[in-house]
């Protein structure tokens, strides 16, 4: 106990929130919430820096102590390391006294051939300085542009499926979002999905109303139609920006420097400049006479030539820095985006950079990272929300929001299968429909819901190969209905727990007893003869003896001959041994049996 009274809890520098959770003996599921509450995404095998620990565990009651490492300088380094979370957490810690204004980093988005790169094109030759440079300058994923004499960052590679891409791997880039629509297309799917996307992120957003010169043109009515997907501009009473443009003939391009500065000034975009960097990769790829490069947001700190840094599972120390003009520059302060060179190997986007005390340290962490990789489970032990178990999360987490991304056949079937749904209310559980698409379930739906902790529903609609892959890898539960009764219902009886997992037994074999025998250092072992189905070494198995089961339990070996084998059909011979059982008689029936989910 401390002097206050609370349980003092010693923690290590770096421990991933499964191993928190059973320091202080709580639910992990309590720690991810109380990150989510900080900003922070995270799942249970993310591991968390020691700053980030003491927050969780000093709003759980607990009084946090770092544990000492036995060597100095790591202790040292501690102090950043291996946080992979959004970009708040990077300054959470910090004295509010050392923050300063930075830089909003904007993303853009929208439909195919809206214009966001014509947008990005023309935004970037408004800064005339930037723009004539370098003459020719290779693309490094992200530029900057001075407005009225403060800077703004933007990354260009648009669409939102970056964005979600290192959103889902805890990282996130973008303080706010241009929503670049068409004025003689309007809202359409990809336009929606983006603003799930940031809606789903906390993103803010600005509508930039794009090709207003085009004849065809007709701002109301994509007005309209953004306000029937509840995004409210200012003209209509709500808050969101909408700032008509023409990216082809360079017209309102100021206006939009212009509300991205304003909107910023109503955010907290700060960082502080004097401690070591981190940042996180943009882009990265393998240069043939320079080596790998990483594109790299500093997002707190300041990076400069000659920092020891670890990225990922790459390392190395800053050999040299260009800004996005191909200019070597020495110092890289944040939201400043950076080529990095001297990397032990390309980094992956998303991955976060820190800079540690010297070379060996990086070097170290690395490779400690690529053996927690080669351990660390993959999606399969995610923390998937499933529909089964969103009741016992929710009581654990007190959140009661079960959100869906709904892709379904028709417009025609998703406007009652949202208002049925968004009925719903169990003692305060409620749905919320963070997306809804008319189409195939797509990569992109996918990732959103893992960005979210949403499930997907796919009502009368097939799922794409790429998106059952990404669903299985991460863990995302994809349902498929095709009655809006049944998937109401189902809804319903989640929101009140009683979607319970189902199991039955399935038999899968049933073999006969044929002789017993005796075998030294092993035990008893019943010869048999599978009379039906398979006999699988997997399976569990229950000895019945006319009408009465005298065993049921695991099975300790299935053999042919002397060869241990995974399964024996209907027809074959097979020697049987039972985990703490020997009293097999001939005649007896080994029925083999599987659990199976009942979907
Ligand atoms: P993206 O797919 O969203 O990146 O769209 P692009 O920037 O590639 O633009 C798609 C097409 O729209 C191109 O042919 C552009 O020249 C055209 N375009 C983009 N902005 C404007 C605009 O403001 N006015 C007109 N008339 N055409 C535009």
């Amino acid at each position: 106990m401390s002097t206050n009274g609370k349980k003092v809890v010693e923690v290590p520098s770096v421990v991933t929130v499964r191993d928190l959770a059973n320091l202080v003996k709580i639910s992990p599921i309590n720690v991810i919430k109380e990150l989510m509450n900080n900003g922070i995404m995270a799942n249970i095998n993310q591991q968390l820096d020691y700053d980030t620990a003491a927050i969780v565990l000093t709003e759980l009651g607990f009084e946090p102590r770092e544990q000492r490492p036995a060597e100095a300088e790591t202790a040292a380094d501690a102090q950043h390391a291996a946080p992979a979370t959004l970009w708040q957490r990077l300054y959470a810690g910090e004295d509010p006294k050392k923050l300063k204004p930075r830089p909003p980093v904007v993303t853009v988005m929208g439909h195919v051939d809206h214009g966001k790169t014509s947008l990005l094109d023309a935004m970037r030759h408004t800064d005339v300085a930037s723009g004539e440079a370098g003459g020719i300058t290779q693309r490094i994923g992200a530029y900057q542009v001075e407005h009225n004499g403060r800077k703004i960052t933007f990354l260009d590679t648009p669409g939102h499926e970056a964005f979600t891409a290192m959103r889902a791997r805890g990282a996130q880039a973008t303080d706010l979002a241009i929503l670049v629509v068409a004025a003689d297309d309007g809202v359409m799917p990809q336009t929606k999905e983006a603003i799930a996307h940031t809606r789903a992120a906390g993103v803010p957003i600005i509508v930039a109303l794009n090709k207003i010169d085009k004849p065809n043109s007709n701002p109301e009515r994509v007005k309209k139609e953004l306000h029937d997907d509840g995004v409210v501009i200012d003209e209509y009473g709500g808050n969101i920006l909408l700032v008509p443009v023409s990216a082809k003939k360079k017209m309102g391009i100021d206006d939009l420097l212009e509300a991205i500065l304003l909107v910023a000034d109503t955010m907290e975009i700060k960082a502080n400049p004097d401690r070591p960097a981190v940042g996180t990769v943009i882009e990265s790829r393998l240069d043939k006479s320079r080596g790998a490069m990483a594109t790299v947001l500093v997002q707190n700190g300041t990076l400069a030539v000659g920092d020891p840094v670890v990225i990922g599972k790459s390392y190395g120390r800053v050999r040299a820095m260009m800004d996005y003009n191909g200019r070597a520059i020495q110092k890289a302060t944040p939201s400043t985006p950076v080529a990095v060179l001297g990397l032990s190997d390309v980094p992956n986007a998303g991955d976060v950079l820190e800079v540690v005390k010297n070379e060996r340290v990086a070097r170290e962490r690395a490779a400690e990272r690529s053996a927690a990789e080669g351990t660390a489970a993959s999606g399969a032990d995610r923390s998937k929300v499933s529909l089964e178990d969103f009741f016992r999360r929710a009581q654990a987490e007190g959140n009661k929001e079960l959100l869906l991304v709904i892709k379904a056949d028709g417009q025609g079937s998703i406007e009652p299968l949202v208002s049925s749904l968004e009925k719903l209310d169990q003692g305060g559980a409620r749905v919320k429909v963070l997306h809804t698409g008319t189409g195939r379930v797509s990569e992109s739906d996918v990732s959103l819901a893992v960005a979210s902790d949403a499930i997907v529903i796919a009502f009368n609609v097939e799922v794409d190969e790429s998106a059952r892959r990404l669903a299985d890898s991460e863990g995302i539960d994809v349902r498929k209905y095709n009655v809006i009764y049944k998937l109401v219902e189902d809804i319903d009886k989640a929101l009140q727990g009683m979607l319970e997992p189902v199991y039955e037994d399935k038999v899968v074999a049933r073999a006969e007893v044929r002789q017993v025998f005796k075998i030294k250092n092993v035990g008893f072992i019943a010869g048999c003869l599978v009379r039906e189905g398979a006999a699988q070494r997997d399976a569990k198995a229950r000895v019945v003896r006319g009408e009465e089961t005298i065993y049921d339990g695991a099975i300790s070996s299935l053999k042919r001959f002397t060869e241990d084998v995974k399964e024996v059909r209907q027809g074959f011979e097979c020697g049987v041994g039972l985990a703490n059982f020997k009293d097999f008689k001939e005649g007896d029936v080994i029925e083999f049996y599987v659990k199976q989910r009942v979907s």
